[in-house]
């Protein structure tokens, strides 16, 4: 019993030590994915606000030395004063710029357009022969900076290109006379990107901004992306930054971007920033998606890198493989304790065992004889005790010899085990000579069951041997605070009756009322063959 509960304490600590570390491991590598995510994702920031320094530091200063000079003012001022001039105007303004225009094109500005302060396009440079149309709903940031005459940076949509829009106003002589875009196209930036940090990026669009805003023959530039139906790839983004990849190939990118579609697919879909870890082998690779808003601080895409990791030094991904080590850890430490368990019942089983006749030996049956005296002085209960002993089994020995001696003392152990209860404790108490005892047994019920065995023995035929008789004693304790060596003296002394007056008999002692070994008042005694003794 107590085997048992240390058994079953032990192992729910290895359990439960096996709970606890995975579940650290676990809730560490959980830290460590968090705090990776969050690095990587103000690291993507940081990326993107330095190449957009990069072009808004370029665009001031095209704006500050080549647009804002007096010659430019003064076309502006002349278009603004006089709408019938603007024909001229525009084709001066045209003509003068038109060379710078071609340098803009290779710093990868992609529009430089002339607003006037009502914010109607004065001169696209992309599309010179397009002009006049009203910007007013379809630009906000032309708008914006004509009706706060504040510059403007911004992405904003548009309707053939998305790309990030610098927006100034213009003054002659404090007068506000237009305003002039020099925008950046996304492929750009994110061209600028990968050359300045080496990492595979892509630019993702909301599919409504495709739908409402991209003129119809320009959405072929578009196409669906792996990630969500809802956003849309910019075609020519994807070719630019393929051409500058450095550590990823298309292929790896297209899985992992399967991988963050299934995964994060709410994240998605509410415009939340996205951090993906992959280990594989001796790489950890990382996919960040960046939410961009527009100048109206309304979420309309995606700013996306990839980037292949060393992964020495990352935790994060490592969790796995500590799991399954952690596990066969565990598991062998498990089969280990329950091998040595099992080793231990087996001594234990042996320990308690009589070797010839498979029932208790004497150390066991003590154990629990003593258990049971506790009890019965504890809870007032009554049991009781027969001793046996084979009579004249040294005759059978020397007549027959020790190996049917041997068979005798089985043959015997095995009938009385036959007719005992489950509750019962049988034991070999030494040589010929048993112990039975029995819980919460009346002491006439207790000499029935001895003269029972009595004659069952007695009536057994053993292989070639003589009628085989015993003798019996019989004893009660009924609670008295005695020692237990004391029942154990009077079951003795019944059973050495039974032997003086004749053996194959049962003779009983009754539990004394004071001292040791004095018989209670109406003590009897069975003897064998009918016949009664009396101790
Ligand atoms: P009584 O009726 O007075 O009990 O006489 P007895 O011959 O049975 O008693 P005694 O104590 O003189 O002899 C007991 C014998 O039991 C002696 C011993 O050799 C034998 N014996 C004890 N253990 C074993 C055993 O394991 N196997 C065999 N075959 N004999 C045993
Ligand atoms: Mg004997
Ligand atoms: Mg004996």
């Amino acid at each position: 019993m107590r085997q048992l509960k240390y058994t079953n304490c032990f192992l729910v600590s290895i359990i439960g030590l096996y709970l606890l570390l995975t579940i650290i491991f676990w809730l560490k590598e959980q830290e460590e994915r968090n705090l990776l995510s969050s690095q990587k994702m103000e690291r993507l920031e940081g990326e993107y606000l330095v190449a957009l320094n990069g072009y808004r530091i370029l665009a001031d200063f095209v704006f500050d030395h080549l647009i804002n000079t007096p010659a430019v003012l003064e076309i502006m001022a002349a278009a603004h004063d006089n709408p019938q001039d603007r024909s001229a105007l525009r084709r001066r303004l045209l003509r003068d710029l038109s060379p710078f225009y071609g340098q803009l094109a290779t710093l990868h500005f992609r529009q430089l357009h002339f607003h006037l302060a009502d914010s109607r396009s004065f001169l696209r440079f992309h599309r010179p022969e397009k002009f006049g149309d009203s910007l007013v709903g379809i630009r906000e940031t032309v708008v914006a900076a004509n009706r706060d005459k504040q510059r403007i940076r911004a992405f904003e949509e548009g309707r053939i290109i998305n790309g990030y829009r610098f927006v100034y106003p213009l003054f002659q002589d404090e007068r506000h006379v237009g305003s002039v875009e020099i925008s950046i196209s996304f492929a750009a930036l994110i061209a600028e990107l990968s050359r300045l940090f080496g990492k595979h990026y892509h630019f993702l669009l909301a599919r409504e901004v495709v739908e409402e805003k991209v003129f119809v023959d320009e959405r072929r530039n578009y196409s669906p992306s792996l990630l969500s139906p809802r956003l849309f790839h910019d075609r020519e983004v994807q070719a630019d930054t393929l051409a500058g990849t450095v550590m990823i190939s298309a292929e790896k990118a297209q899985q992992l971007t399967g991988k963050v579609a299934r995964r994060f697919a709410a994240e998605i879909a509410d415009w939340q920033p996205v951090v993906l870890v992959e280990r594989e082998d001796a790489m950890a690779y990382v996919v960040c998606l960046l939410p961009i808003t527009n100048f109206k601080g309304e979420s309309v895409a995606y700013l996306i890198s990839f980037e292949g990791d060393r992964a020495s030094g990352i935790f994060v991904g490592k969790f796995a493989l500590i799991f399954v080590l952690l596990t066969l850890l565990f598991a062998g430490l498990l089969a280990f304790f329950l091998h040595l368990d099992r080793t231990g019942r087996r001594l234990e089983t042996l320990s308690a065992t009589d070797f010839l006749t498979g029932i208790y030996n004497r150390g066991k049956g003590y154990e629990v004889l003593c258990r049971e005296h506790q009890r019965a002085l504890r809870y007032g209960s009554r049991y009781c005790l027969i001793m046996f002993d084979i009579d004249h089994f040294k005759r059978i020995n020397d007549s027959h010899g020790h190996p049917v001696g041997d068979d005798v003392l089985r043959q015997v152990a095995k009938l009385v085990r036959g007719v005992s209860r489950k509750s019962d404790t049988f034991c070999r108490w030494g040589g010929e000579e048993f112990l039975l005892l029995l819980p919460e047994t009346s002491l006439e019920k207790a000499v029935l069951l001895a003269d029972k065995i009595r004659c069952l023995i007695h009536q057994s035929s053993f292989d070639g041997v003589a009628p085989v008789t015993i003798s019996l004693g019989v004893t009660e304790c009924v609670g008295n605070t005695v020692p237990v060596d004391d029942v154990l003296w009077r079951v003795d002394q019944a059973l050495y009756q039974a032997k003086q007056s004749g053996r194959n008999r049962v003779c009983h002692l009754a539990a004394p009322t004071t001292d040791k070994g004095q018989a209670a008042e109406g003590a009897m005694a069975l003897p064998g063959a009918g016949r009664h003794g009396k101790v």
